[in-house]
């Protein structure tokens, strides 16, 4: 623990370190922790998995006291993110009793109005925060350490604004601290405008890159579904994440993993709080081991023991790729990302691989048997269960579908997909139809 304490931690901290059992600390909290305890103002460019919540954790917990009004306020881009920072400074502050909320859209505000009257320290989400300001029951005028928590990531889901607005009711006198993976055009403005003397630290990526392997499988459009469920079937794994680039296409292949017998719960920005929150909880417990989801699950989330990623859906840019991929190999257990390519995957893949420079492998197509297909959306975007029946025939999810109805995630994060009109569809077909279906990629 005595590597904890020379970086300057407080005792009660360090007793809570001990109890999570950490032996010494990761890059960043050597490279960080000195400077947000000493006061300075810091840019971090750390993902989640570098053990960043304990730097400003440590920063927050040293300087704010018990019922002295709200003297830090960090912000986190999804509810899950503030759930699991919340939790993680509640965790560390076990010996200071610190009363710390998480804030954020999606649930009843009235038991947020009262626990924020008793607030020392509150983790929300952008929209949620500026929705107290804007009703007078959140007093941000005590605040003297700010956080601002995968900058990047809630720049570009659109919060900018929101954030800048934020800033404006902190007092000009706080300590700030900024934390991005990727130090992007935005997240430089923001300090530029917002931090006094910034001194910027870097950490080296989390995941090791000995420990990941990164696979491709070229398929035909045809299997893409069917070599998901093989692969499913016959890698031996952990905990399982596959990566959607929609909402629709993650209801699809959720749901149709069940019929192939692969328990699967899928979440996605569409989906309520509670509904998320559930699904996240059984994930961690692991009473689930594969789940579906968009990219709102890509970041920030730290789960235990995913053992692969992947990509059912090839990402459009590579910081996507490596946030999805980032979830497996970390705290140096091995991982394994696999990048199921159909032809409408193919632009995305090389822009991951132009900008990346990572290596992925090339695997052999193994003999795939065919998988049953039962589930497929409606016209307008949302989920349409047809069931072995089969209503195939009446068009529902015909041509015309047209443009990405997908809606976004928490704002405005887009889960782009291909729906144009009848570029790229293939035939995976539901089975149990006897009728002609239109060509459909999946
Ligand atoms: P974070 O980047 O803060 O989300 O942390 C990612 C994970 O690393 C969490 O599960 C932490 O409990 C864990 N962690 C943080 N610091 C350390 C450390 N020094 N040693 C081992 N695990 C750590």
């Amino acid at each position: 623990m005595e590597s904890f304490r020379k970086l300057g931690i407080i005792q009660p901290i360090v007793d809570a370190i001990k109890e999570a059992k950490f032996i010494k600390p990761s890059e960043i909290q050597e490279k960080a922790i000195p400077l947000v305890v000493a006061g300075k103002d810091v840019i971090a460019g750390s993902a989640t998995g570098s053990g960043k919540t304990l730097v400003f954790g440590s920063c927050i917990i040293q300087h704010c006291e018990n019922r002295k009004g709200i003297q830090s306020l960090v912000l986190v881009p999804t509810r899950e993110l503030a759930e699991q920072v919340a939790r993680s400074l509640r965790d560390f502050s076990k010996y200071k009793h610190l009363h710390i909320p998480a804030v954020y859209g999606g649930v009843g505000i009235q038991p947020q109005i009262k626990d924020l009257h008793f607030a020392d320290v509150v983790v929300g989400t952008p929209g949620r925060i500026l929705d107290h300001m804007q009703r007078g029951t959140i007093d941000l005028t005590k605040v003297k350490i700010l956080v601002l928590d995968e900058a990047d990531r809630m720049f570009e889901m659109g919060f900018i604004e929101d954030v800048e607005r934020i800033i404006s009711q902190c007092p000009g006198n706080r300590q700030t601290l900024l934390f991005s993976a990727t130090i992007t055009e935005e997240v430089s403005r923001i300090s530029r405008r917002h931090m006094k003397d910034p001194i910027e630290v870097e950490a080296e990526k989390q995941v090791d890159p000995s420990k990941l392997v990164q696979a491709y499988y070229d398929t035909p459009d045809n299997i893409k579904f069917s070599l998901l469920v093989h692969l499913l079937k016959h890698e031996k794994a952990g905990l399982v994440m596959v990566f959607c680039n929609t909402r629709i296409s993650v209801d699809f292949v959720a749901n149709n993993l069940g019929y192939n017998g692969i328990k699967a719960q899928a979440i996605h920005g569409g989906f309520s709080q509670a509904k998320r929150t559930s699904v996240m909880d059984r994930f961690h417990k692991q009473e689930v081991f594969v789940l579906v989801c968009s990219d709102v699950a890509s970041r920030g989330l730290d789960i235990k023991g995913v053992s692969h990623v992947y990509n059912y859906d090839i990402p459009k840019d590579s910081k996507q790729y490596i946030h999805r991929i980032g979830r497996t190999a970390r705290a140096g257990k091995e991982g394994k990302a696999i990048n199921i390519l159909a032809h409408r995957d193919h632009d995305n893949f090389s822009a991951v691989l132009r900008d990346n420079h990572v290596t992925i492998t090339k695997e052999q197509l193994p003999q795939v048997e065919r998988a049953v297909v039962k589930w497929l959306p409606n016209r307008r975007g949302s989920g349409s269960r047809f069931g072995s029946r089969g209503r195939f025939g009446d068009n529902r999810y015909g041509g015309s579908r047209s443009g990405n109805r997908a809606g976004s995630d928490e704002r405005s994060q887009s889960e782009t997909g291909n729906y144009g009109k009848r570029s790229k569809y293939g035939d995976e077909r539901p089975q149990h139809s006897s009728r002609p279906i239109r060509r459909f990629s999946w």
